[in-house]
């Protein structure tokens, strides 16, 4: 009998095959790979990809997922044949803009530990002699990019899986999907049932049809892409022989959404460039009897929808005047709605995994990623830009995801900022506040489905009546895009007056039942069989103690939590870790509530004079909540504040949400009350030190080098990540979030640049904003622990050096006077 599980992974193209690798090195000889395309070229997305593989992306998981890819591709070959080529990587810019885009992605590549260069013309030409120097303003050299051979790598991986106990059926289409008892038993094929304790699909763009075997919604949109090969190219003739295959750069022409690699003495272009062109998985399907040996993935060229982008290429590389497009094909691959891949458990259906939507540029690292998962329990990178469960329900329409899936095609090489919101669609998911919020002219971005406001136009007067200490200095173009000085107004009333914060959007989850305290006692740090009314910050590890999510835990009633969690990763974890019996109850409740940040020192004031109830010190102390009428309207107020200032959270009923609204309003008029956006908010929490998971922390940290280690029960154990963090104390971080403030008092930084100490790399900001009551800007930012306060630092952005300065925090009230008060 099989001593480890029963593995079976759907799908042989490079992601099956490099799990299947990563499993059995880790012991799991048990698997079994099954494809129903014939093996090796099984006809998937793998079998042709061209494989050039850019490291650099804004995200750090999939910056590391591609450094392991290329790392794992160099060590391995088919009998002597390479399957990873370095010929490096040359991303150029002809537009200004580009090329000053090519400088904030250097930035990511210093930040995540990837070696990059931004080059002049006459170096893109001596790299890449094929490109016209005038047509280029410089371009962002990798040297360790290159060429992964896809479709080669899948022997190497699979050879060497099969030499330590895997079987590759090809062949074999996975028809459905056995279970019993709410876990899968096995996958159903035509030649009959193989048994499986766990299943992997990694099905590639095929993952919407058999995620809904088991009912399981995936997001993700089959897109054709077009790519070409040119006949011979005189001016390539020579360069490379039989085993080579290729020395030039890949090269990427992100104005024109193109890219190219060289094949002996042709190239093959890649093109972004035309309308998307989705595709229905019937139609492939229905071609197959008529298809026998050939691929699904490719689908028939369509000329003319290549037509521009060969004059394009003509003029960036003017040797391709001397030949011509020789072959062409519209090949398949996935898209989602954010661009990131999918990863996770099935909800419903234990042991039913999915690893798809990857490409293989990350191909090795998601598959480490799952086998870790699968063998450890945990990832040791972050993957909650990954996980399948990071999707609001909404957002997992079909509808939805062919929308937003097609727009990420058409702005695949777009130069983003981080803050841009989508276009369309928009308006999915509106706080009952919301016709109050646009007629005071909110300025709405996008989260979640939800509409957030970021400032209102309404408070654009008090810009004129700040106080010179507050006037915030003007920002750099790139900085000031999806900001306003209004902001600065919306955080000064905050810090003076009273402000309201529309924070509906954020995730709320109610747990009940006679098993809710003790299931949320073992999944967090704090402790939490305290009085009915006392509010916890607490934070759910994982078994090695990084940090899951960071969540506010009311207790309202002896069986009764509401907890205020980061999204639905929460919710994810929480339904998972639930007893089965029945005892506990999670439900989100965030759809059917709303809430209202109610802060500033004249917040008690105003509450005061719409209720019975008592506001005071005594009446609601910090961390406390309670049942209360304001203006006739139920809520619950809790004490807390992601602002450092006086004041509650306001929870009540969505039906009761607009009036809640209206009548604080009106209560606040002569007070100064304002309605306040995003923007102030996000300045005024990093002012106060207030960590955001997911920018500032991940799995990838433990509570102390966070600065969490206070809500960390030390003295218990039991529960998850408890005896990981035992040992752990403020003594023995090697890094720590730093908060530093820049030194010329106006340079806005927004997120993932590079810091320097002594010259070199040493970290990277996670969080940033302009802080309106400290008059500097702020970053938070990964530094090592050696750094301490008064270390000066640089942050790189755009090519330039900022000094800035490790700062004590929180910057504004340590004593924490404003906010007890
Ligand atoms: C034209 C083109 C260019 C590309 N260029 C690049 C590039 O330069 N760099 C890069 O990183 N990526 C590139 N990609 C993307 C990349 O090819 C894919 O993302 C990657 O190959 C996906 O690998 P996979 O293993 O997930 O999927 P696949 O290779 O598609 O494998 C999935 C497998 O699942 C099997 N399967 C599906 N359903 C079943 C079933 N019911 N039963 C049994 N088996 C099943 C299929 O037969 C298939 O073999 C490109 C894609 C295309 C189409």
């Amino acid at each position: 009998m099989s001593t480890t599980p029963r593995v079976v992974v759907i799908g042989a193209g490079i992601v099956g095959a490099n799990l299947a690798d990563e499993l059995t090195v880790r012991g799991w000889h048990d698997v079994t790979v099954v494809d129903q395309g014939p093996l090796p070229l099984t006809g998937g997305s793998s079998s042709h990809a061209p494989g050039l593989v850019f490291q650099t992306n804004a995200s750090k998981t999939m910056t590391e997922f591609a450094r392991y890819t290329v790392e794992k591709l160099k060590s391995i070959d088919v009998d002597g044949a390479w399957c990873f080529n370095q010929v490096g990587g040359l991303e150029v810019a002809t537009t200004p803009e580009r090329l000053t885009d090519l400088y904030r992605k250097r930035g990511w590549a210093t930040s995540w530990g990837v070696q990059a260069e931004v080059v002049g013309p006459e170096e893109c030409v001596r790299l890449h002699p094929l490109i016209d120097a005038d047509r280029v303003l410089g371009g962002l050299h990798v040297p360790t990019d290159g060429l992964a051979k896809a479709s080669r790598a899948v022997v190497a991986l699979a050879r060497r899986a099969e030499a330590r106990g895997a079987r590759f059926l090809g062949s074999t289409r996975v028809v459905g999907v056995e279970q019993a008892g709410g876990r899968v038993t096995g996958v159903r094929t035509p030649e009959g049932v193989i048994p499986a304790d766990i299943v992997v699909t990694c099905a590639g763009f095929w993952g919407r049809a058999v995620g809904a075997m088991v009912g399981m919604e995936v997001p993700l949109l089959p897109l054709a892409h077009q790519f070409a090969w040119t006949g011979q190219v005189p001016d390539l003739v020579g360069r490379n022989d039989e085993l080579t295959e290729a020395s030039l750069p890949i090269l990427r022409h992100q104005d024109q959404d193109l890219y190219y690699r060289e094949r002996g003495d042709t190239l093959g272009i890649g093109s972004y460039a035309h309308r998307p062109m989705p595709v229905d998985l019937r139609d492939l399907a229905a071609d197959d009897d008529v298809r026998e040996s050939s691929m699904p993935s490719m689908l028939p060229f369509t000329e003319e929808d290549f037509a521009p982008v060969w004059e394009q290429s003509q003029l960036l590389l003017p040797s391709l005047r001397s030949t011509k497009v020789d072959t062409g094909f519209n090949g398949v691959f996935s898209f989602t709605p954010d661009g990131g891949p999918l990863i996770g458990e099935s909800p419903d259906v234990r042991g039913f995994w999915i690893a798809e939507a990857v490409w293989v540029t990350h191909s090795a690292g998601v598959g480490r990623a799952v086998a870790q998962l699968l063998v450890e329990g945990r990832s040791e990178i972050d993957l909650h830009g990954c996980d399948v469960h990071r999707f609001e329900e909404v957002q997992l329409a079909p509808e939805y995801v062919s929308e937003t899936s097609q727009q990420n095609f058409v702005e695949i090489y777009d130069v983003l900022h981080p803050l841009q919101p989508r276009t369309s669609p928009r308006g999915l998911r509106v706080s009952p506040f919301s016709a109050r919020q646009e007629a005071l002219g909110a300025v709405f971005l996008e989260a979640g489905g939800w509409e957030r406001p970021h400032w209102y136009e309404a408070n654009a007067g008090l810009v004129e009546q700040l106080p010179a200490e507050w006037t915030p200095p003007a920002r750099d173009p790139w900085a000031a895009r999806f900001s306003s000085p209004i902001a600065a107004a919306e955080a000064w009333r905050t810090r003076t007056a009273v402000a309201m914060y529309d924070m509906t959007p954020l995730k709320r989850l109610e747990v009940s039942g006679p098993g809710a305290l003790g299931l949320l006692q073992r999944l967090t740090t704090g402790r939490l069989d305290k009085s009915v009314g006392s509010v916890t910050y607490t934070l759910a590890l994982d078994e090695a103690g990084g940090i899951r999510s960071d969540l506010t835990v009311a207790r309202l009633g002896e069986q009764l939590f509401q907890v205020g969690a980061n999204g639905n990763l929460d919710h994810d974890l929480l339904r998972r870790e639930a007893p089965t019996d029945g005892s506990v109850q999670v439900r989100d409740t965030t759809g059917g509530t709303c809430c209202i940040g109610l802060w500033g020192p004249r917040a008690r004031d105003l509450v005061q004079r719409l209720t019975s109830d008592d506001f005071s010190n005594e009446g609601l102390k910090y961390f406390r909540a309670k049942r209360a009428r304001i203006g006739g309207v139920p809520v619950t107020a809790m004490r807390l504040s992601y602002v450092g200032e006086l004041g509650w959270e306001i929870y009540t009923s969505a039906d009761n949400g607009q009036r809640l609204w209206d009548v604080l309003w009106a209560a606040g008029q002569d007070l100064g009350v304002v309605a306040a956006g995003r923007a102030a908010f996000n300045s005024l929490r990093l002012e106060k030190g207030y960590r955001a998971w997911g920018h500032d922390m991940t799995t990838e940290h433990d509570p102390y080098e966070a600065g969490l280690g206070f809500a960390v029960r030390k003295q218990d154990q039991g529960y998850v990540g408890s005896e990981a963090v035992a040992g752990l104390g403020d003594g023995t971080v090697t890094r720590r979030l730093s908060c530093l403030t820049v030194d010329d008092g106006h340079s806005v930084v927004l997120g993932s640049e590079p810091v320097f100490l002594d010259g070199r790399p040493a970290g990277y900001v996670t969080s940033a904003a302009f802080g309106h009551t400290v008059g500097r800007p702020i970053a938070y930012a990964w530094l090592p622990a050696s750094a301490g306060v008064g270390t000066t630092v640089e942050i790189e952005y755009f090519g330039r050096r900022i000094p800035a300065t490790v700062a004590a925090e929180p910057l504004v009230d340590p004593e924490m006077t404003r906010i007890r008060g």
